[in-house]
């Protein structure tokens, strides 16, 4: 068959061109762009590369990535704790290690086959293109690493506009996406994002014709605005979960897996228990345990007082106070305390500003309540209509499922710590993107698509 010139060129300008995308921008900083502009072109010329690769191709450059995310786990746990001034090392290396082996890849996509007399349809899952990210400071690289594995795994290619705080984390993170794309025989640029992110960068990403679908990943500032850009946007907000103990609850463990799930990278992940509502029954017994058994400091009124007064400013939430541990707050007030201190309790109405808003440091409120019901309709109003995340000790399976039906969150967890939800001491798979606003839940590759149907008509069903 003969080959035409055209095509022998058309090859030739592909292979050049993939190798130019390949070639390494600067030693260190693969895929950092200075303007949101160049960004989104280079994400879009390795996207046309990605889309083309077969899905073992793509699976290539995923495997890669995870070695790589855990040979750096602890690097990058140590950049983001030093930038950030957030959150503890230990943890921290947990949640990459935990992101590296649970964050589904391309196995993820899903096809729906309809076969009959009149042919065989197909609905696929297909890439939306070049994705707009926004990444916060809480969990940086582990949002950036988390999202590019699931967008690349489905075809797509990502820009991220990370949180200024946090860009010398989340940058590294970019750096080491590309060379792990390179390394597996990928394009540069399947991540890319900017040396100076600022809100007007993200304003041109969510503008920008070339992105077809944005993602955020923080509070409830950038969720509205993504969420009012006209574009499709998925929304990860914030949450204030409540853990709720009834008197059929194993307390002594309760105590224990609230603790630990409130203290587990000092209280930053949005998952992570924020308050705790305990029915009557068990409150003295529970409390008792917080204090003798799991390390956690009673503050007095005054104690109380002085720490509303010091985390919560005229201005908002003091955001040097959020992520350090217990030491360091009660530290903050003048309280010294032994390194075994994890975790600062008092017992308080649910509209105690240190109970009511979503603080990200381990500081646990508990409310009483009368009665199961009581505690529902407490823990429902604390958790603000967030729909994000709640937790349940209960051994009751119809309080439980009262409990699920009325907070009505993208996840809730019986009988252990919050981290089980991101598949850490429970059963599934990892994410540190949770669209509780938007309602698709625990994102993975399959979110990050479009529903494709391929039709073929009456041929090729063999039933
Ligand atoms: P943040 O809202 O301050 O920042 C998040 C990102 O949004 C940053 O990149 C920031 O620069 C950007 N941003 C903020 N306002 C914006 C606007 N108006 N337009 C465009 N971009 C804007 O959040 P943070 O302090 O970094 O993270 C903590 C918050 O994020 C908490 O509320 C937490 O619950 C939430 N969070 C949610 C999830 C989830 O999966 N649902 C995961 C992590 C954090």
């Amino acid at each position: 068959m003969a080959v035409s010139e055209q095509l022998i060129q058309d090859v030739v300008k592909e292979v050049l061109a993939k190798m130019e995308l390949s070639k390494p921008q600067s030693s260190a900083q693969l895929g950092i762009f200075d303007d949101m502009k160049s960004a989104i072109a280079a994400a879009k010329e390795a996207q046309k590369v990605i889309h083309r690769m077969s899905l073992d191709q793509r699976e290539k450059i995923i495997s890669n990535i995870r070695r790589k995310t855990m040979e750096n786990a602890e690097l990058l746990a140590r950049m983001g704790v030093d930038e950030t001034k957030m959150g503890n090392v230990p943890h921290k290396i947990l949640k990459h290690q935990l992101l590296a082996e649970k964050t589904p890849g391309t196995e993820d996509l899903k096809t729906v086959a309809w076969s009959g007399d009149r042919g065989l349809t197909l609905v696929e899952e297909g890439p939306f293109g070049v994705i707009g990210a926004i990444t916060p400071t809480t969990n940086p690289s582990e949002t950036v690493i988390c999202n590019s594995i699931g967008m690349i795994a489905s075809g797509n290619t990502v820009v991220f506009n990370p949180h200024p705080k946090a860009i010398r984390t989340s940058n590294f993170a970019v750096s080491m996406i590309n060379e792990a794309s390179i390394e597996a025989g990928g394009p540069a640029n399947v991540a890319c994002s900017l040396a100076k992110p600022t809100l007007e960068s993200s304003d041109i990403m969510m503008k920008s014709s070339d992105i077809s679908l944005l993602v955020a990943t923080g509070g409830p500032g950038v969720v509205t605005a993504v969420l009012s850009s006209g574009k499709r946007g998925i929304g990860a907000g914030a949450g204030n979960p409540p853990a709720l103990v009834d008197e059929t609850a194993d307390v002594k463990k309760a105590a224990m897996d609230i603790v630990n799930g409130c203290t587990f990278d000092n209280n930053l992940p949005c998952i992570a228990e924020k308050e705790i509502v305990a029915v009557d029954a068990i409150c003295d017994e529970l409390m008792h345990e917080l204090v003798t058994e799991c390390g956690c400091y009673l503050a007095s009124k005054e104690e109380q007082d002085k720490l509303t007064r010091t985390v919560l400013t005229p201005k908002g939430l003091n955001r040097d106070c959020v992520g350090k541990d217990a030491k360091t707050l009660l530290g903050m007030i003048g309280v010294t305390v032994p390194d075994n201190i994890r975790c600062i309790v008092f017992e308080g109405p649910k509209e105690h500003p240190l109970i009511a808003e979503e603080l990200m440091m381990p500081i646990l409120g508990v409310v009483r309540a009368k009665d199961f019901d009581d505690a529902l309709e407490q823990a429902v109003w604390l958790e603000h209509g967030n729909r994000h995340s709640a937790h349940i000790h209960s051994k009751n399976i119809d309080n439980i499922t009262r409990y699920a039906k009325a907070i009505d969150t993208a996840i809730l967890v019986k009988n252990a710590p919050s981290y089980a939800a991101l598949g850490f001491g429970g059963e599934g798979y990892c994410t540190f993107t949770i669209a509780s606003r938007t309602g698709e839940g625990l994102t993975s590759a399959s979110t990050f698509t479009k529903k494709r149907r391929c039709v073929m008509a009456d041929s090729l069903c063999i039933r």
